[in-house]
C-alpha cells in the first residue's frame, strides 16, 4: 500500500475537521445509520486517512453514501468532527476526479472562484446591455451551448469516478444490467432516500434538498431546451411555461432560503461548517431563481417589447453564464450524480464480487 504521510494535511484544505484527534473509540461507527451496511462506516475512511492510504480512499464509494446527518460528530468525544471529515473527503474526491485540476485550485483558493464568477457575470452583463443585435437569438445560442459544455464535464467526472472505484481494481470495465440495481439507483437519485436512514431524520433538510434539486432540474430543462423566449412571446398566467417557472422559482427560493438560513444559524452539524463554495452554490441558485421569476412576471405584466423585461432577461442570462461556466463543473453540484452512482457501483461490486 502506497502511503502519503501528508494526506490529512492535504484533505484539511477542503474542510474543518480534526481527525488527527481521533483515538478510535468507535462511537461514530456505532451511531452511524449506514454502518449496518458496512460495519466500519465511517471509521474505515478515518483509518485510511490516518495512515495516509490515499489510493484506497480514492477507490472508495463510502464518502458518497454519507448524507451528513452529523450523528457521528455529535457523539465524538474528541471533537474530531467525522461528519465534516466525510464532507471534506467528498470535496477532495471531486478535485481528484476533475482532470483539469481546476476544482482543486478553486477549493484551495475559493476567493479566485468567487472573483471569476463575479467577473464573468459583470463582463457578460456589460456585453449584453450594449448588444445591439437580436438578443433573443443570442440567448438561444448561449443556452443551447450549455448542455454540450455541462455534459462534457459530467462525462469526464463520471468516467474518472468509475475508473478509480471499479476499473482500476477490476482491470476491466464492468457493468450491471440488474433491474433491481438500476431501480434502486433511480430511487436514490430522485429521492435521496438515504436521508431517511438517520435515526433523527432532518426532514427540513431533506425537503429543502428535494425542492432545490427539483426546482433546479426544472430550470435546467427550461433554459437548456430554451423553452422561454421572453423577448418574443407574451406569457399568460395560466400558460404551462408560467406554471413551470413558478414552481421552479418557488422550489429554488424556498429550498435555497432554508439552506442559507441554516448555514447562518449553524444549529445542526450539517450546516455548522460552510466552505466558501457552499455559499457560492446557494447564492447563485438563489439569483437564478429570482432573475428567472422577475423576467417572467415582468413579461406577463409589460409584454415582450418592454425595456424592463429586456434588462431583467440580460441579467438572468449573465447569471446563468457565470453559473454554468464557473460554478457547475467545479463545485458540489456534481454530487447529484455521484450519490446515486455510488449506489449503483456498490451493487455492481457486490454482484461481481469485487472487494
Ligand atoms: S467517535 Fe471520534 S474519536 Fe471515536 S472513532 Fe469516531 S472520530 Fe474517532
Ligand atoms: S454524517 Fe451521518 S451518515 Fe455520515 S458518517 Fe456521520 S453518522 Fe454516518
Amino acid at each position: 500500500m502506497k502511503v502519503n504521510t501528508k494526506f490529512i494535511k492535504e484533505v484539511k484544505k477542503y474542510g474543518a475537521f480534526d481527525i488527527s484527534a481521533c483515538f478510535n473509540c468507535g462511537n461514530c461507527t456505532a451511531v452511524c445509520p449506514l454502518s449496518a451496511e458496512d460495519v466500519s462506516f465511517p471509521r474505515k475512511m478515518i483509518r485510511y486517512a490516518q495512515v495516509g492510504a490515499e489510493k484506497e480512499i480514492e477507490a472508495s464509494l463510502e464518502p458518497w453514501m454519507c448524507y451528513y446527518c452529523g450523528e457521528c460528530s455529535d457523539t465524538c468525544p474528541r471533537q474530531a468532527y467525522p461528519g465534516e471529515f466525510m464532507m471534506s473527503l467528498r470535496r477532495y474526491l471531486i478535485s481528484k476526479y476533475d482532470v483539469t485540476g481546476i476544482s482543486a485550485f478553486f477549493y484551495k483558493f475559493p476567493w479566485v472562484q468567487n472573483l471569476l464568477t463575479i467577473a464573468i457575470f459583470a463582463v457578460s452583463l456589460i456585453f449584453f446591455l450594449s448588444y445591439t443585435g437580436d438578443f433573443q437569438e443570442l440567448a438561444e445560442k448561449i443556452e443551447m451551448a450549455f448542455p454540450a459544455y455541462v455534459t462534457l464535464a459530467i462525462i469526464a467526472y463520471v468516467f474518472m469516478f468509475y475508473k478509480k472505484t471499479i476499473m482500476d481494481k477490476a482491470g476491466k470495465m464492468l457493468i450491471s444490467f440488474d433491474f433491481k440495481n438500476i431501480w434502486e439507483t433511480l430511487i436514490h437519485g430522485l429521492t435521496q432516500k438515504n436521508f431517511s436512514s438517520c435515526s433523527d431524520t432532518d426532514w427540513t433538510r431533506w425537503i429543502a434538498h428535494l425542492l432545490v434539486m427539483s426546482g433546479y432540474t426544472l430550470t435546467l430543462i427550461i433554459s437548456n431546451l430554451h423553452l422561454l423566449e421572453p423577448l418574443r412571446i407574451h406569457y399568460g398566467l395560466f400558460d404551462i411555461s408560467t406554471l413551470l417557472v413558478f414552481y421552479a422559482t418557488f422550489a429554488i427560493l424556498a429550498g435555497g432560503f432554508v439552506m442559507m438560513f441554516r448555514r447562518v444559524v449553524k444549529q445542526v452539524q450539517s450546516s455548522s461548517f460552510s466552505h466558501s463554495t457552499d455559499w457560492l452554490f446557494v447564492v447563485m441558485l438563489f439569483l437564478i431563481g429570482l432573475s428567472t421569476f422577475a423576467t417572467h412576471t415582468a413579461n406577463m405584466a409589460l409584454g415582450p417589447d418592454s425595456d424592463t423585461v429586456s434588462i431583467l432577461y440580460k441579467f438572468n442570462i449573465a447569471v446563468e453564464m457565470a453559473w454554468i461556466v464557473i460554478v457547475v463543473p467545479f463545485t458540489k453540484w456534481i454530487h447529484i450524480f455521484f450519490r446515486p452512482m455510488a449506489i449503483y457501483l456498490r451493487n455492481l461490486k457486490k454482484e461481481k464480487q469485487l472487494v
